[in-house]
């Protein structure tokens, strides 16, 4: 910025000089400061604070070269002061070593007042432009340091922000593997293993049990653990971790429940086998309960917030597939049920067939089909009506369920005819199971039975194997229709064995 007045120190131990000196440059708005030796004006200095030094080469005391010295080297002026030299001609080399030492021009005595006016004005135009770079180099100074820190802060922030790019796209992945499984064994496997890989965690657990019909949460899956330290791992819904969980439904470290919480006796069973986190999955339909639990990092490092705050974001989306892919198993089991007898229906029956043909193509062990029909159904429903009839068919499915072996699987064949599937039995064991399901029948007490022709409701039974009748599904299915249809022949109430002869005579 330009000054309105200058403030000149006059070093001159001439005093008329001096004088005059003075007079002239006040009279020009200088402001003026004197001193007559170079002692002086070294004192003055400090005080005044001079736009510019007028210095008298020629000194007693100290020369004005020690003076300019002096000035140059003398840290407290922060200031750029120009100095003009006053001197002789005679002291012409005094000026060179003058100039060496940090003075910035000189004037030789005598001199014009106009010459003198000139030099000093040009002086402080120098010292005025030295004054606004210094002004201008602290401000860059100021602006590099702002801009190093900021740029600090850049770096730092783009750590961050890669570091989250990173982890987004891993969610995004692991969203995308997660979202494309539908049955819910092999999401849970696929979560627990994602989650392993994530967080580097040595173990992790997967607690499930179904809100209405089970009382406590256990193992469904884990990972790092002794199987014999989780098949037994069971947390009661009405634990007081449950009930906590309900209402915090995000991430929690096991260090950060409060005591009431940690003393419960969910937290312990969890503790025993070293977890550390615990995370709710909220499932979209809310009909189960559902956990993830992970053990210690393999380096040690406790878990950070961002990275609860990412588990949370895993169990979202792990929630939505759960959700998924339960609905998906619902539905497939609705596609595959009977919705009146509970049973598999044809569908199921069909796949299954196919299915039992193949593993037989394999081990050889056989398969055997019962087709079974019941007899004068119409009678019974015309005598007595549909809904009785109905009540008949549901009747017949839970005896045939509670006959059949474990691995047998009965159907619901078509309107008021069953089959049965039995895996690795050829035609010597399933004539026993045949008979077995007829007799158990006939046995049978259903209502108002009396009204049928035989005086009681029975079925007929036709049976037919692998590999001994037929080589295919359909074959098969043809062969035990064609025995069904040699019992009802016979005289109905009674089993048949498929055999070449039945064809020819029936
Ligand atoms: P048969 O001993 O030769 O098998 O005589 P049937 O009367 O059982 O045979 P038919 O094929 O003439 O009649 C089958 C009857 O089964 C016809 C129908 O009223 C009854 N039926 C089929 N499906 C259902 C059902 O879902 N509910 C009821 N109540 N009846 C059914
Ligand atoms: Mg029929
Ligand atoms: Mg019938």
């Amino acid at each position: 910025m330009k000054k309105t007045s200058y403030r000149v120190l006059i070093v001159e131990d001439h005093q008329e000089m001096l004088q005059v000196l003075s007079k002239f440059l006040s009279e020009r708005g200088f402001e003026i400061d004197e001193a007559d030796s170079g002692e002086v004006a070294l004192k003055k200095i400090n005080s005044t604070k001079p736009d510019l030094v007028l210095l008298d080469v020629m000194l007693p005391g100290i020369s004005g070269i020690e003076v300019t010295k002096k000035i140059r080297s003398n840290g407290k002026i922060k200031e750029y002061i120009p100095i003009l030299m006053l001197t002789a001609k005679s002291e012409i080399r005094d000026v060179i070593t003058g100039l060496e030492v940090g003075a910035d021009d000189y004037i030789i005595k005598p001199f014009s007042f106009d010459e003198l006016i000139a030099r000093v004005n040009s002086a402080l135009r120098f010292k005025q432009l030295s004054d606004n770079l210094t002004t201008q180099s602290k401000e860059l100074e100021n602006a590099n340091q702002e801009i190093y820190q900021l740029n600090q802060t850049l770096v730092e922030n783009n750590k961050e922000l890669r570091k989250k790019v990173y982890d987004l796209r891993n969610i995004f992945d692991i969203s995308l593997e997660l979202h494309a499984i539908l049955d819910v064994d092999r999401l849970i496997n696929s979560t627990l293993l994602s989650l392993i890989g994530k967080f580097s965690c040595k173990s992790a657990v997967f607690m499930y049990g179904l809100k209405k019909m089970e009382q406590r949460l256990s193992v469904l899956n884990s990972k790092g653990l002794y199987k014999t330290d989780v098949e037994n791992l069971t947390i009661e819904k009405s634990d007081s971790l449950i009930s906590y969980l309900h209402k915090n439904k995000s991430p929690q470290l096991i260090t950060r429940l409060p005591k009431y919480v940690q003393k419960s006796l969910g937290v312990k069973a969890l503790t025993n086998i070293n977890m550390e986190l615990i995370s709710p999955i909220t499932t979209v339909r809310n009909q189960e309960d559902a956990l993830i639990c992970l053990g210690p990092r393999v380096n040690e490092k406790p878990y950070q917030k961002a990275e609860l705050e990412i588990l949370l974001t895993i169990n979202n989306i792990v929630s939505i597939a759960l959700s998924n892919a339960s609905l998906h198993d619902e539905v497939i089991e609705l596609s595959y049920t009977d919705g009146m007898t509970d049973l598999h229906n044809y569908r199921y029956f069909e796949m299954r067939l196919k299915e039992e043909i193949l593993r037989h193509t394999r081990n050889k062990q056989g398969v055997s089909l019962i087709i079974l029909d019941v007899d004068h159904f119409k009678n019974y429903n015309d005598t007595l009506g549909h809904q009785a009839g109905d009540e008949v068919l549901r009747q017949l499915a839970l005896i045939l369920k509670d006959t059949v072996r474990e691995n047998d699987i009965v159907a619901r064949y078509g309107g008021e005819e069953f089959a049965v599937i039995l895996p690795s039995v050829s035609k010597d064991g399933v004539i026993i199971l045949a008979e077995r399901i007829r007799s158990h029948v006939a046995d049978a007490v259903f209502n108002d039975e009396h009204v049928q022709p035989l005086g009681k409701l029975t079925i007929s039974v036709g049976t037919a194997s692998l590999p001994l009748d037929a080589s295919t599904s359909t074959d098969l299915i043809y062969k035990a229709d064609t025995a069904l249809y040699a019992a009802k022949h016979a005289g109905r109430n009674c089993v048949r064995q498929y055999s070449p002869e039945l064809t020819a005579s029936e």
